[in-house]
C-alpha cells in the first residue's frame, strides 16, 4: 500500500455546541466527519483510509462513514498524540510507504492540498505539512490585552493538516516521543530530528471549532466553493405499449388503455433517472446493476433501482442537488399526475420537492411516440461533491 490517510476523530470537542462531539455534528445535512472522509475517498493517490475514533462514538461513526470503503476504525487515546500513535500502530500490518494524518475537523481539504503534501515526501524529506504564511500583523499582549510588542511575522506559518510522513519515520518518532506533550504530528517529527517541509495549504481548509464555523461551512458549501465540483449527467429510456390498464410513471400508477412492456414495472421515468444518477459517478447503467435477464427483477418496483443509484451516489461522497425528468408521449396526459410524481421522487430520493422537476411533452404526432406506440423519458441529475 502506497499512501494511507489517517483521520483523527477521537476528540470530545464540544465547544462547537450541538450536544455531541463536533466531528459528528451535521454540516449541510451530513456529519462533519463524512465531508472530511469524502476529501480523501475521492483522491486518486489515497489507497486506504482509517479513522481513529473515541470508543463511545461507534454508532455515530458507523452513520458518518456508511457507504465508504474504509479500514475498520481504531480507538484513540487520552491525548491527540496518543490517538495518532494508536492509528499509526494499527497500520503496522499494512506497512504503507506514506501516511497522511488529518484532523477530522477540517472538512474542506481539497485535492490540491492533499497532492502537494504527498508530492513533497521523499526519503530525504520524510515529513511535510500544509501551511499558510501569516499575513496579519502579530501583537504580543499582557493579561489585560495591553500591547507589549509587535512580533516579526516574516518567518511564521500557520500549520494545517494533512501532515504527511514516511510511515517508518513517523511511527519511530511517535514511539520515541510517547508521553511528551506535543501539539501536532509535525512537532513529533521535529522533536525526533526529521526534516519537515512546508507546502502551501489552502485558506478554505479551515478547522471547524466554534458554532460560527458551522455557519461558515454551510455558506461555503452552499456557494459551491468546495474545492470539489458539481456534475450533471443524463439518462434516456423508452418502453413500448402492451395490452393493460395502467402505466407506472415516476413511481405513480397512471390509469391508461395500455400498459408498458419490459422487465420490471417498465417505469421509463424512473429508469431514465436511475441512469442519470449513475452517470454522475460513472457507475455504469441500470442494465449493468439490474440485468434484464435476471428473473428477480421481473415486475420489480423500479423505485428499488433508483434508491440503489442514490445510495451509490452518496457512497461516492456526492450529494444529490437536483433532478429533472421529461416524459415524452401523446397519451396518457401527465399534467394531472405531475405533483404526485414529484412527491414520489422526493420520497425515494430524500430530496426537497423544490429540487425535483417533472415535465411532459409530445412529438406533435411524429415518429413512434407520435403514433402512440410507447413512452420515452429523458432525465438529468446534478450532484455536488462536497
Ligand atoms: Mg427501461
Amino acid at each position: 500500500m502506497e499512501t494511507v490517510a489517517l483521520i483523527v476523530a477521537g476528540g470530545r470537542g464540544v465547544r462547537a455546541g450541538g450536544g455531541m462531539p463536533k466531528q459528528y455534528r451535521p454540516l449541510a445535512g451530513r456529519p462533519l466527519l463524512r465531508h472530511t472522509i469524502a476529501c480523501f475517498a475521492r483522491h486518486p493517490e489515497i489507497d486506504a483510509i482509517r479513522v481513529v475514533i473515541h470508543p463511545d462514538d461507534a454508532a455515530l461513526y458507523a452513520a458518518a462513514a456508511s457507504g465508504f470503503d474504509l479500514l475498520a476504525p481504531v480507538h484513540g487515546g487520552a491525548l491527540r498524540q496518543d490517538s495518532s500513535r494508536n492509528g499509526l500502530e494499527s497500520l503496522v500490518e499494512h506497512n504503507p510507504v506514506n501516511v497522511l494524518i488529518h484532523d477530522a475537523a477540517r472538512p474542506f481539504a481539497d485535492a490540491g492540498v492533499i497532492s502537494r503534501v504527498i508530492g513533497a515526501l521523499s526519503d530525504d524529506t520524510p515529513a511535510a505539512l500544509a501551511a499558510l504564511p501569516v499575513s496579519d500583523t502579530l501583537k504580543r499582549a499582557d493579561a489585560q490585552a495591553r500591547v507589549t510588542g509587535t512580533v516579526d511575522r516574516a518567518a511564521l506559518w500557520r500549520a494545517q493538516t494533512p501532515q504527511g510522513f514516511r510511515y517508518a519515520a513517523i511511527i519511530a518518532a511517535h514511539r520515541a516521543m510517547a508521553g511528551r506533550d506535543l501539539t501536532d504530528d509535525a512537532a513529533v517529527a521535529e522533536a525526533a530530528g526529521l526534516a519537515v517541509q512546508l507546502v502551501p495549504g489552502s485558506p478554505d481548509n479551515i478547522k471547524v471549532t466554534m458554532p460560527e464555523d458551522f455557519s461558515y461551512g454551510e455558506r461555503y458549501l452552499a456557494a459551491g466553493a468546495t474545492g470539489g465540483e458539481y456534475r450533471t449527467a443524463t439518462g434516456f429510456d423508452v418502453h413500448p405499449f402492451k395490452p393493460g390498464d395502467h402505466v407506472m410513471l415516476c413511481g405513480v400508477n397512471v390509469p391508461h388503455d395500455f400498459g408498458l412492456a419490459g422487465h420490471s414495472d417498465s417505469d421509463v421515468g424512473l429508469h431514465a433517472l436511475t441512469d442519470a444518477l449513475l452517470g454522475t459517478i460513472g457507475a455504469g447503467d441500470i442494465g449493468s446493476h439490474f440485468p434484464p435477464s435476471d428473473p428477480q427483477w421481473r415486475g420489480a418496483d423500479s423505485a428499488v433501482f433508483l434508491s440503489h443509484a442514490a445510495k451509490l451516489v452518496n457512497a461516492a461522497g456526492a450529494t444529490l442537488r437536483h433532478v429533472d425528468v421529461t416524459l415524452i408521449c401523446e397519451v396518457p396526459k401527465i399534467g394531472p399526475h405531475r405533483d404526485a410524481m414529484r412527491e414520489k421522487l422526493a420520497a425515494i430520493l430524500a430530496l426537497p420537492i423544490d429540487r425535483i422537476s417533472v415535465k411532459a411533452t409530445t412529438t406533435d404526432g411524429l415518429g413512434f411516440l407520435g403514433r402512440r406506440e410507447g413512452i420515452a423519458a429523458q432525465a438529468a441529475a446534478t450532484v455536488m461533491f462536497a
